[in-house]
């Protein structure tokens, strides 16, 4: 089991601050150890987050307005976590950043390009149904925020569809064919230059970057990635007491490394003078190389020692990734183009009917 905890050492330090200040540190330390395994920070971070955004917004739309908006982000956001979760990939609570949308995090990378692509669907689908709920809203009411609403949210999702790394598009684009990213890197000027906004450059540059960086950065670095978890178990009393001590074993503990039943990559290692087998969760599609003892603390009163142990990796990615079957190719290719042409449909419509400048 992982544990994390500071070491003796530094619980000793800490008793020698005041103790009321101390007192409260460690309680709102424990609170927060606590708290972090439940979902309900996660969903507090989505709300405080999404707060902090309508506050943003309602310094430049109406409030009403920066409400609806982050709620289309927020829509978006949930079509990601709902397509992850059909696929049984872990994925964070969404966070909302004012000004430049919400994310989601994946805990693990998908397997293949099919199903990064089914969850970067999900986003587009189910925010462009929000916008178009709002523009029936619209129709129903005749409210005028209501197909601002559904401009603004039409247009966040046909963005989010550019074939660029690591937009949604960028994304879809993987389990269609490869070459729409070529698509996106040229056809982005033609957007700068129709808007000619300045911030568009940056972006583009932004994309163009990471896209450099996941395709020939990521898969030619060979340079070790590592990973540390803390443990705590029983000294071995047969052992001497120098051995806890200062010293830093450093050789290599056998190791094995394997796929656990719902995808997750694990590596176990064995300390064998203490008989333990410990386990280390490995978020990235990886090859271990060793694992070493980086820090150990001396036998505590109750005889329990904590270590540190370091997992070197390699990341890889498998050569399949990108194998996607003829069929899947066409499904995802009349999904997304179907949804990108429907929404650029509607951006058009709405402008006809000259709706935003009445
Ligand atoms: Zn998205």
């Amino acid at each position: 089991m992982s544990l994390d905890m500071g070491s003796p050492e530094r619980e000793a330090k800490s008793t020698n601050r005041k103790k009321g200040s101390w007192a409260w540190t460690a309680g709102l330390i424990l609170l927060l150890s606590k708290a972090k395994s439940l979902i309900g920070l996660l969903k507090l971070q989505t709300l405080l987050t999404a707060l902090i955004s309508v506050a943003f917004y309602a310094t430049v739309y109406p409030w009403t307005f920066a409400i609806g908006l982050v709620a289309l982000l927020f829509l978006h956001e949930m079509g990601h976590v709902w397509a992850a979760k059909r696929r049984g990939l872990p994925v964070s609570a969404p966070l909302f950043i004012p000004f430049f949308g919400a994310l989601i995090m994946m805990k693990r990378n998908p397997k293949d390009a099919e199903t990064e692509a089914a969850i970067a669907l999900g986003g587009p689908m189910l925010g462009s149904l929000a916008a178009l709920v709002c523009f029936g809203l619209w129709e129903w009411t005749g409210y005028e925020a209501w197909v601002a609403l559904a401009y603004i949210g039409f247009l966040i999702n046909l963005f989010n569809l550019l074939p660029m790394h690591p937009l949604d598009g960028g994304r879809i684009a993987a389990a269609v064919s490869r070459w729409l990213w070529v698509v996106g890197v040229v056809a982005f000027p033609i957007i700068i230059w129709y808007t000619g906004s300045f911030i568009y450059v940056i972006i583009w540059i932004w994309l163009m970057w990471h896209m450099y960086k996941r395709f020939f950065g990521e898969r030619n670095r060979k340079d070790y990635n590592w990973t540390e978890g803390v443990y705590q178990t029983a000294a071995d009393p047969l052992l001497p007491s120098w051995y806890y001590t200062g010293q830093v074993r450093r050789g290599s503990l056998p190791i094995s490394a394997y796929c656990r039943m719902d995808g997750q990559h694990v590596a176990t290692f064995y300390w064998e003078q203490l008989n333990y087998r410990g386990e280390m969760e490995i978020n990235q599609p990886c090859i271990v190389h060793n694992a070493t003892v980086v820090q150990v603390s001396e036998p505590d009163e109750a005889n329990q020692i904590t270590f540190t142990v370091r997992l070197y990796y390699e990341l890889y990615e498998p050569s399949n990734y990108y194998e996607v079957s003829a069929l899947t190719r066409i499904k995802y290719g009349v999904m997304y183009g179907g949804l990108a042409a429907a929404l650029f449909a509607m951006m058009a419509y709405i402008h006809q009917i000259g709706a935003l400048e009445r």
